[in-house]
């Protein structure tokens, strides 16, 4: 196992990561940026290092800077979180030519799931079901197109190959507008991302968002911990992920949980990972993997008791999958409530001074967050303060848990989407499960 390793990241999951490397006796060493000093685990790291300004491009993104904090402290790996580098291959690549380990999946696997044609194209041929359409880029003869949509039949979406974060992409719901559509997307694809590439795919009217969970080690082995429904989204942003998926069988979830396991072999998958599905009237549709871990791991690990992420430390250490598929075992059910410093009304940001912080408790309430009283929330990152999860015997009981703990909680002094999270938990049409990944938005009046 390492003896140290730096965390190139903040906020919770910084924090979570720090204490998965204290139960590991791994040292820890903070990078942090000049607005983030007062951050939880930079207190609590073995080490601190300042990487940078506030700007997320001369700090976190900073790559760098980041490795250099790994060089002057004699750190053996880095540990990327989510968002900021977690994704870019190229950083893996520095990482790895300058001698220290990633930890995450090789440099050519989060390339290629980087580009969303190389990825659909990986799927299928690791036998993952796809959305209908072709996983070719679109040439430049209408005629093709045209035909090309007729057959996948309208509505259509237009995506871009090096899209990302619900951008560039463009649904088309006639033949009339199908080629200046085309053009546009990839004017905008070019200008956002600096890749025209666009492609064409069947346009799911009313899906899910399913996304199952897999783990692999360097010595051939995969799992799979199950699915995870993250459906309430607003602006493609998940609020609420829940574990298991309301209405999906024991069978769904070993089938489709072992052709996502199967297929990390076949591509030779390192660490932990995501396959992310859209469900509609029963089947699944690969949309895309995500490299690393995710914001909503915790669900999984309420209804599994695996950790997901002292696993992902030992796999970067070489060490193999400390479980078998026949071990993984699914208890009860866990709900997560994103918590954002912002108006929850507006959505408007909220930073500043939190001058009184209460967290809750009680049986099967976890908190992740690095707040806490008289923590400054910076205006320059992510709104998200932290997360709260509930595990219940069933879905009923996780809801009322997370009712009780949102109703005890207290962060004062900005204002968080606490009412809006109360507000879904005492939804009727959420208490019933399986809404699609609109019903949030069109409860909220925003279509
Ligand atoms: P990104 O990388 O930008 O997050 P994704 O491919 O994951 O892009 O898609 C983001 C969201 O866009 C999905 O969660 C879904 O809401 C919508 N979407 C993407 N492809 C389709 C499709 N074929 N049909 C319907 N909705 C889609």
């Amino acid at each position: 196992m390492f003896e140290k390793i730096v965390i190139a990241n903040r906020g919770e999951i910084a924090l979570r990561v720090l204490r998965a490397c204290r139960e590991l006796g791994i040292k820890t060493v903070a990078v942090f940026s000049e607005a983030d000093r007062d951050l939880k685990h930079v207190r609590l790291a073995d080490e601190a290092v300042c990487i940078g300004p506030a700007a997320s491009a001369q700090s976190y993104l900073n790559i760098p800077a980041i490795i250099s904090a790994a060089e002057v402290t004699d750190a053996q790996a880095i540990h990327p979180g989510y968002g900021f580098l977690s994704e870019n291959a190229d950083f893996s690549e520095k990482v790895s030519q300058s001698g220290f380990v990633f930890i995450g999946p090789k440099p050519e696997t989060i390339r290629m799931m980087g580009d969303k044609i190389s990825a659909k194209n990986a799927m299928i041929e690791a036998g993952i079901p796809c959305v209908p359409g072709n996983g070719d880029p679109l040439g430049t003869d209408d005629a093709v197109n045209l035909r090309m949509a007729k057959k996948i039949g309208y509505p259509v979406i237009i995506k871009a190959a090096g899209g990302g974060g619900g951008r560039g992409m463009r649904v088309v719901h006639t033949e009339a507008a199908l080629v200046n559509s085309i053009e546009l997307t990839k004017a905008e694809a070019m200008s956002a991302f600096g890749n025209g590439t666009v492609y064409m795919e069947k346009f799911l009217e009313d899906p899910r968002h399913i996304e199952f969970q897999v783990m692999a080690d360097s010595h051939g082995n995969a799992i799979h911990l199950g699915e995870r429904d993250c459906s309430m989204q607003r602006r493609h942003q998940k609020v609420v992920e829940e574990a298991p998926a309301p209405g999906i069988t024991a069978e769904q979830r070993k089938f489709m949980g072992e052709r996502c396991a199967r297929a990390c072999v076949e591509i030779g998958y390192l660490g932990a990972g995501t396959f992310e599905f859209l469900y509609e009237k029963g089947e699944f549709y690969f949309i895309e993997m995500n490299t690393r871990v995710q914001v909503e791991h915790p669900v999984t690990e309420m209804i599994t008791g695996f950790d997901i992420v002292k696993e992902q430390l030992r796999i970067a250490a070489g060490l193999p999958l400390s479980v078998t598929q026949e071990q993984v075992r699914f208890t009860g059910h866990a709900i997560e409530c994103r918590l954002n410093a912002e108006d929850p009304k507006t959505f408007m940001p909220s930073p500043g001074l939190i001058d009184q912080f209460h967290m809750p408790g009680g049986p099967g309430i976890r908190c992740e967050t690095h707040i806490y009283n008289g923590y400054k929330v910076p205006p320059y990152y992510d709104s998200m303060i932290g997360k709260l999860i509930a595990h219940g015997d069933d879905r009923d009981s996780a809801i009322a848990r997370m009712k009780t703990a949102l109703s005890e909680m207290v962060i004062d002094g900005i204002k968080t989407n606490i009412p809006l999270q109360q507000s879904i938990m005492a939804d009727s049409a959420f208490a019933a499960g399986s809404q699609n990944i609109h019903y949030l938005e069109k409860k909220l009046g925003i279509h």
